[in-house]
């Protein structure tokens, strides 16, 4: 019989969580290119925009973070995106309107 991880995490556990850190990861991949290069600029190669891989990337981190949801391991509001900003407001410095966008 195999040993208890010192988590106490199963391999599911694992799986998803280590699925939601990559999708982490690429979002900030994402955004380091959009800083350096611009929403408008695209891969050399793939000439995917930066601003839809973005996107991708946050749609790939939500679907996960469903999951986990789904899965019982976290919860959180499914109106986190029809709240607007919500409490991070204050901490920003470029709040024009109530969106928050320029
Ligand atoms: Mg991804």
């Amino acid at each position: 019989m195999a040993e208890k991880p010192f988590n106490e995490l199963t391999p599911a556990e694992v799986e998803r969580l280590s699925m939601l850190a990559e999708e982490a990861g690429e979002i900030v991949q994402a955004v380091g290119k959009i800083l350096r290069h611009g929403y408008g600029s695209c891969h050399p190669v793939t000439k995917v925009h930066n601003g839809c891989a973005l996107g991708e990337e946050i749609e790939d981190f939500f679907r996960i973070a469903g999951h986990l949801k789904a899965c019982g391991d976290v919860d959180f509001a499914e109106t986190v995106f029809d709240n607007g900003l919500g409490k991070k407001a204050k901490y920003m410095h470029h709040l024009y309107d109530e969106t928050g966008c320029d």
